[in-house]
């Protein structure tokens, strides 16, 4: 293992931003304001459950409201966007967020984009992409968004670097590569049509893993000293990157769990009280 090896702690970040919440959250309920997320769930995939749970405890924990809509899996699309419109018009609700997958017979997008962009917390609407793309979202996307705060808070240098990142979807690849690039980096970004990615991989300065396959990314593709962030969180508490593998190679390493994930929630939190807040004109 490489002595100087920073393994990058998702808890400790995450405990940073929350700390940094409690007295914003405590102003607002001098002004009678209570933070509110409400989380849509269609259906019952068992992670999905998991994953609305642990959002809904962790608002608990810092005094958020949190209000939980479970939507039968036969759910159409209509009924989807009337329940999120309903939110939309709800004054007390500060952030809506509709958990992603939702089943395959929902058009997803189309009920993403009826989430209204005050309330995008999870930045998942095509406008709040579009934003993001641009450098000025109020809400990205948590997840890129928490990969960035990783990155900040160790100090990591970003600009002139090359990023690659491994995947490209609408809530984690593209809106992360916007991000890197927003900051100057140089950034390649991989799918599953990439011919040759272990050689974008290996020229690497900074790996983004967020590819939903367990152990996807080999030791032996990491440049020395490379910085690496796993996305992945694949059933058994297991990310896309190879972790005891890459650890002879990189120079810092996000663990799973433990890396991205705490970060993402905490990132959550964070834009439903800048929600709330902007709200009140704070
Ligand atoms: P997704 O929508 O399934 O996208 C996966 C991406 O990986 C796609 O762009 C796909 O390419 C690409 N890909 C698949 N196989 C590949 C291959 N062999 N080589 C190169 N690229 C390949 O997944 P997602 O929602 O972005 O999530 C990715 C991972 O992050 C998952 O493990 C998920 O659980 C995790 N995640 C974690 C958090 C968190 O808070 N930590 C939040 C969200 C997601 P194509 O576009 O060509 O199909």
């Amino acid at each position: 293992m490489n002595a100087n090896l920073l393994i990058l702690d998702g808890n400790q970040v995450a405990a940073k931003i929350k700390e940094q919440l409690e007295a914003r959250i405590s102003r607002l309920a001098t002004k009678g304001v209570v933070p509110c997320l409400a989380t849509i769930l269609v259906g019952d995939d068992p992670a999905s459950t998991t994953y609305v749970r642990m959002k809904g405890n962790a608002c608990k924990r810092l005094g958020i409201k949190s209000i939980r809509i479970d939507l039968p899996a036969e759910t159409s699309t209509d009924q989807l966007i009337a329940t999120i419109k309903q939110l939309n018009e709800d004054s007390e609700v500060h952030g809506i967020l509709l958990q992603h997958p939702v089943p395959h017979h929902i058009d997803e997008r189309a009920a993403f984009d009826s989430i209204s962009i005050d309330k995008d917390v999870d930045g998942v609407s095509t406008q709040s992409f579009a934003q993001n793309a641009f450098g000025f979202a109020a809400f990205p996307s948590c997840t890129p968004a928490a990969i960035m705060a990783i990155l900040e808070y160790y100090k990591l240098p970003v600009s002139g670097k090359h990023a690659v990142v491994i995947g490209r979807s609408p809530i984690l690849g593209k809106p992360v590569s916007a991000m890197l690039l927003n900051k100057d980096a140089t950034v390649t970004t991989c799918h599953s049509k990439t011919t040759e990615l272990e050689r974008f991989v290996r020229s690497a300065d900074i790996v983004i893993a967020a590819v939903g396959k367990p152990n996807f990314v080999q030791g032996d593709w990491i440049k020395p000293g490379a910085v690496i962030l796993d996305a992945g969180y694949n059933p058994g508490n297991i990310g896309d990157v190879d972790y005891e593998a890459c650890l002879p190679y990189a120079s810092a390493i996000t663990p799973v769990p433990a890396g991205v994930g705490p970060v993402t929630i905490a990132t959550l939190l964070k834009h439903t009280v800048d929600s709330a807040e902007k709200k009140q004109g704070i």
